[in-house]
Formats: structure tokens, sequence, C-alpha cells
């Protein structure tokens, strides 16, 4: 049996940073990844100025991404083009295609000294309830703590209960590139407005994500809260979604098929002895925009600085801190997917959303995972009386929840 200090499943943004933060602090860590190196995650690779933030904390040079300086968000005929507000966080974000950003991430983390095993599959192993390590490629490692980095559920997840709560929101993505002229265009773009095949309003965006490079990431995602999720048809979605952008993006064909994958909202456990989950194997995806890169750069970093500090107690003390940082939010987004599930509260929400510079801009700061109930100022204000409002309202948006 070979040994380490840190065994990671799953080599993306949350394997590579937990990755990089330890092999910094003088640790032995281990990525195993089931893909090889280069490999490319179905996403929109839009990096909010939070993930910049998460990004220049670990050292990760930038130059390769594409600047982004805010978001125009349109909704029917209106359209609103913000610039990110800076203060707490940085005031731009970026586009990086997942193929570099990730190869970034994990280089970073090869050059600070971690080893990473790629094209192997890693599998924890128990001790009773106590992950002791991990088996991979025949081989068998010992660790005192093992980070889940596996993305959304797979055969790691579901041996550790960190699998999705029954009933609770989540949501399912799809993307594309195309060629554009505006390949180079400084603002995100989020149509509000989506309709499925039968002009139903359907919660959730479709997006154009310049990458700087000649080509822009166009996608839509949707909220499983809608009526009829379960037959909504993405591909259908897409398609009708691109040719609403044709024009004004000068688009030509998809340049690959559109790929669809799952944005985890919720998980059952995110820790236990020997082991944690960290990033979409947490659950830690916004439902108000479905990004989480943010999230899993972040909680991987917190994952390890609380080992480092403190091993004996570093699974238990993340649990606590990443709840603290994190579930309010995140519930305040479910209950609020909730109530977007219905269709006349939708559209006239967008309409709100969009209508006034002010709102707008409190949109924005929720668009770009900016804003709790603790920040400072209006958006602040406005969030933390929705979550009391929608708190309150929870018992009733789940009895009359739309059916699936
Ligand atoms: C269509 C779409 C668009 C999105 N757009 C955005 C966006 O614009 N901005 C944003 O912030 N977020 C976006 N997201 C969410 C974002 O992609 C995820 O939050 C992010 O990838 C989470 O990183 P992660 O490292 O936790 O997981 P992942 O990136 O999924 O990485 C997990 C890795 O683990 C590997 N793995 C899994 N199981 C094993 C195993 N047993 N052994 C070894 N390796 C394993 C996988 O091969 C994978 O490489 C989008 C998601 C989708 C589906």
């Amino acid at each position: 049996m070979e040994t380490c200090d840190v065994a990671v499943i799953g080599g993306g943004p949350a394997g590579a940073a937990a990755a990089l933060r330890a092999a910094r602090a003088g640790l032995r860590v281990v990525v195993f990844e089931k893909g090889s190196f280069g490999r490319d995650k179905v996403c929109g690779d839009g990096l909010t100025p939070r993930a910049i933030a998460a990004l220049n904390g670990l050292g990760i040079e930038l130059q390769d991404a594409h600047h982004i300086v805010g978001l125009r968000m349109i909704a029917g005929k209106r359209e609103r083009e913000l610039d990110w507000p800076g203060g707490l966080f940085p005031d731009h974000g970026a586009v990086w295609p997942r193929r570099r950003l990730d190869a970034a991430l994990i280089g970073a983390a090869q050059e600070a000294g971690a080893e990473v095993v790629f094209e192997t599959e890693a599998l924890p192993i128990m001790e009773g309830d106590r992950v002791v390590g991990v088996e991979a490629g025949g081989q068998k490692w010992a660790a005192p703590l093992t980070v889940l980095a596996a993305g959304a559920t797979g055969a790691a997840a579901r041996m550790l209960g960190a699998v999705r709560v029954p009933n609770e929101t989540f949501g399912l993505a799809i993307r594309t590139y195309v060629e554009s002229p505006r390949h180079s265009d400084q603002h995100l773009e989020a149509c509000l407005t989506l309709s499925d095949e039968s002009g139903a309003p359907v919660p959730g965006y479709g997006w154009m994500f310049p990458a700087g490079d000649g080509t822009v990431n166009l996608g839509c995602g949707a909220l499983s809260t809608m009526k009829g999720f379960k037959k909504l048809n993405l591909n259908k979605l897409v398609d009708a979604y691109a040719a609403q952008v044709r024009e004004t993006w000068q688009i030509g064909e998809f340049l690959e098929r559109p790929r669809a994958w799952r944005l985890p909202m919720t998980t059952q456990r995110r820790h236990g002895q020997g082991w944690v989950a960290v990033g979409d194997a947490a659950g830690l995806i916004n439902p108000m925009n479905g990004e989480g890169i943010d999230y899993a750069l972040e909680s991987a970093v917190l994952a390890i600085d609380l080992f480092v500090a403190d091993p004996a107690n570093a699974t238990h003390r993340y649990d606590v801190e990443v709840g603290e940082r994190f579930d309010a939010f995140l519930r305040t987004g479910r209950r609020f997917s909730l109530l977007i599930g219905h269709p006349w509260i939708l559209r006239s929400g967008l309409r709100v959303a969009v209508g006034t510079d002010a709102i707008a801009k409190i949109t924005l700061q929720v668009m770009g995972n900016l804003v709790d109930g603790d920040t400072p100022g209006a958006a602040g204000r406005v969030f933390g009386a929705a979550d009391r409002a929608l708190s309150l309202a929870e018992p009733l948006l789940r009895k009359t929840r739309a059916k699936n």
C-alpha cells in the first residue's frame, strides 16, 4: 500500500485547487483523474469576479483568459448592460474555455509538487464508516484525508452517500461553441426569457459567453422546478436559442455537437470520517445562475486549510464552515427556483428583474455570485428581505410546486 497525506478523487477545478493548496503546504498529495490531461468539461466557461478572486488567491495567471467587464441581461425586448460592481470582489470576470482553465490549474498543482494520475478512476476505501484512502488502477493508497472532487454524482459519491437530496432543485444545461465576429465582446450575455417547444417559459437562461479566440460559448440551462422538466428537450431548447441570437451575433453552424450535463445543487452528505466533498460533489452550484467554479475553488481551499491547521477535526470543521459560507444563500436560491417554476411568476418577475437600473444591479450581483444577506448595501438588504420572505413562503411553495 502506498501512502500520502491527501488523496483527491477528480482533477477538475475543485480537485486541482485542493491539490495545489496541499502541495504548497508541503503535503504529499495525489490526484486521480478519470480523463486525460487537457480533458474538456461541459461548461459555459464563465468566470465570475468571485472566481477571479479565488484564482488570484491561488496565484493562477489569467492572461490566457478573455477579460469580461460585465453582464448584458435580456428579458424579452428589455436589455440592460451593466459592469461588475467591484468592491468586495474584482471588477472583472473572464471566459476561459475549460480545456485550458483546467489544464492551467492541474498544471499549477503538478508544478507545486502534486502527483497527478490521469486516465485512472479512483474509489474510496472504507473501513466501516471511515474512509482510509482510495483504490485506483489496481493500487491502494492510504491517506488520512480523501477529497471527493468528482463533480456531479458518480460511483465514488454514491459509496459515500454524497448524492442529491430527493425532491430538491437541480439543473441541466447544454452548450456548444460557435464562431462569431463578436467573439471579443467584453460582456457576458444572458437571455432570461427562454421558452420550450410549446412556448411555455423555462426557468433558466440562454447564454452567449465570448471566449475572445474567435469563438463564443453558446448554451442554455433549466431548473428542475418547471412543469414538464422531465420532458424538456435540451437539444431543441439550444437550437431555438441559437436561432434567436443568430442575427445579433452573426453566428455560423455549431462547431461541435451540443453536450449537456447536470448541475447538482444539494448533497445528502459532504463529510464523514476521513473525507470531505468539495465543488459540485458537495452540491455547490448557485441555483440562480448555474455557476459553480468559484465555489469549487473556495471549498477546496477551505478543506485543505482546515486539514493543515487541525487534521483531527478538519472534516467536521469543514462541514460547519462550508455551511456557514454557502448554505443560507443556496437555500434561498432553491426556494427562489420553486417560485419561478410557476410560469406566471417567472414572466412578471423577469420584467421586474431588468425593469429598472437599480433592480438590474441587484440581479447582476445575484447572477455574479456576489451577494448574500451579509453583503453591505442595497443588494444585501434586498437579498436578506427576499430570504426572509421566501423562508416564510417555503411550505406554500413546496405545496404548490409545479409538477414535472
Ligand atoms: C452546461 C454547463 C454550463 C456551466 N457553466 C458554468 C459557468 O459558465 N461558470 C461556472 O462557474 N460554472 C458553470 N457550470 C458549473 C461548473 O461546470 C461546475 O460547477 C464545475 O465544473 C465544478 O468543478 P468540480 O471540480 O467540482 O467538478 P468537475 O469540473 O466536474 O470535475 C470533476 C472531475 O472528476 C473526474 N472524476 C469523476 N469521478 C472520478 C473518479 N471516480 N475517479 C477519478 N476521476 C473522477 C471527472 O472526470 C472530472 O474531471 C456549468 C455547468 C454546466 C453543465
